[in-house]
């Protein structure tokens, strides 16, 4: 890619993230399927009787209602901080903020402050974003020496 814009890289982003965790629903979570989640989970409460796909989502999931927002966090114990899930649409944007926070930190800073907060950002997600930042392909040493 000659000169991608950061439009064109999120959209190879979001493309190598399809390709990549297609059949893994758990770490790719289009914003329909998540809003699909977030309506079975809030209905579930007063059906009496419980499909396979509601146990599944109650055995993973929880709503969290902030304001007039609903948020799917993964199911938690008491007393544990709220782990989000950040649908395939933000995950870029999520990304890219605490690739910044950090300082174009690396890998290990990056999984270490984004699974703090998320539970479904791989490793592998970071490694494709990482690949993709323009800055940080150009502070990359090259094999050549530099001649001075
Ligand atoms: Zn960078």
């Amino acid at each position: 890619m000659a000169n991608p814009t950061d439009c064109d890289l999120e959209a190879y982003f979001r493309e190598e993230l399809l390709k990549k965790y297609a059949l893994k629903k758990y770490v790719l979570l289009p914003k329909e399927q998540y809003n699909n989640n977030i309506a079975d989970l809030t209905a579930t409460d007063t059906s009496a009787k419980k499909t396979p796909h509601e146990y599944y989502l109650l055995k993973k999931y929880e709503v969290l209602k902030c304001g007039d927002v609903f948020e799917s966090i993964r199911r938690r114990n008491a007393n544990e901080d709220p782990i989000y899930f950040a649908t395939l649409e933000d995950t870029y944007d999520i990304i890219k903020r605490a690739h910044i926070a950090t300082g174009h930190g690396g890998r290990d800073k990056m999984v270490k402050e984004l699974t703090k907060n998320y539970a479904n950002i791989t490793h592998d997600t970071i490694s494709i974003y990482k690949s993709l930042c323009i800055e940080c392909q150009r502070k990359r040493p090259t094999t050549k020496g530099t001649v001075v």
